[in-house]
């Protein structure tokens, strides 16, 4: 073979290897898992995924909870107390967890924690929940394992400037372009597919400013190839191990 064609297969490789999966809610649609609970991300690690992503909640008394609605069980979590959610379970049986029962098990693995703080219906109390994810995530020695993503631009800015610099933080709300969101010294866009569809420039104007591009959630072959041939750099996925199989093809 040519030395140059070596050389770009090698970087071909290279390039294609750079692209990562993310778990969307955990690795959940398999056998005794449930979206956002521990067994998801026990599951995401083992398949090796790169990142598994769960949602987070606080509620009236200052309890960090697990889960993507707003409500579980009928009880909105925002305005509980942790005792009216401490004993509700999971499709799989576990209980509804909290951040740190979380982290405590992201601790022992090796797949980076993607954690997406919710928008909170008041300022001060999604303040008061990016101040103790931050504290919880510092005071367990997880600062070099956690992102943080969030569709607020307040949460945004708050994660920005609570975490430790250089703490990856991902703005998802879709409306920002990349240079918006430079200024503000944000990681990269982490975005639906949708919305980068229709913004497909979006992903070199990030990379030419250093950013990265993470693409949510990418379900179908279709949208998994496009973001490869694309080079986006995460991708968010309910189907990991169908994206493993088509990035190595
Ligand atoms: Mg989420």
């Amino acid at each position: 073979m040519r030395p140059l064609l070596i050389l770009l297969l090698l970087a071909a490789s290279v390039a294609a290897s750079a692209q990562e999966v993310i778990c969307h809610r955990g690795y959940w649609d398999t056998d005794g898992s449930a979206q956002n609970s521990l067994r998801s991300l026990v599951k995401a690690d083992s398949i090796g995924a790169w990142g598994s992503e769960f949602d987070v909640w606080m509620t009236a008394d200052g309890m960090l909870v697990v889960n993507h609605d707003a409500s579980y069980g009928g009880v909105t979590i925002e305005t509980a107390k942790w005792k009216q959610l401490k004993d509700m379970r999971l499709k799989n049986g576990e209980l509804l967890p909290t951040l740190e029962q979380m982290l405590k098990c992201g601790k022992m693995l090796k797949t980076r924690l993607i954690v997406e703080m919710k928008p909170h219906s008041s300022r001060e109390h999604e303040l008061e929940a990016a101040r103790k994810i931050v504290k919880l995530v510092r005071h367990l020695g997880l600062e070099a394992r956690v992102e943080y993503i969030t569709f607020s631009y307040q949460g945004m800015k708050n994660l920005k400037e609570l975490a430790p610099a250089g703490t990856p933080v991902y703005y998802l709300n879709g409306e920002l372009s990349p240079s918006q969101l430079n200024e503000l010294g944000v990681a990269g866009i982490d975005y639906s597919i949708r919305v980068m569809r229709e913004h497909p420039q979006w992903i070199d104007e990030a990379h030419a400013l250093g950013m990265k591009v993470n693409v949510w959630t990418v379900n179908s072959e279709r949208d998994m190839q496009w973001c490869i041939n694309y080079g986006v750099d995460f991708i968010t996925t309910n189907a990991p191990e169908r994206l493993q199989q088509l990035l190595n093809e």
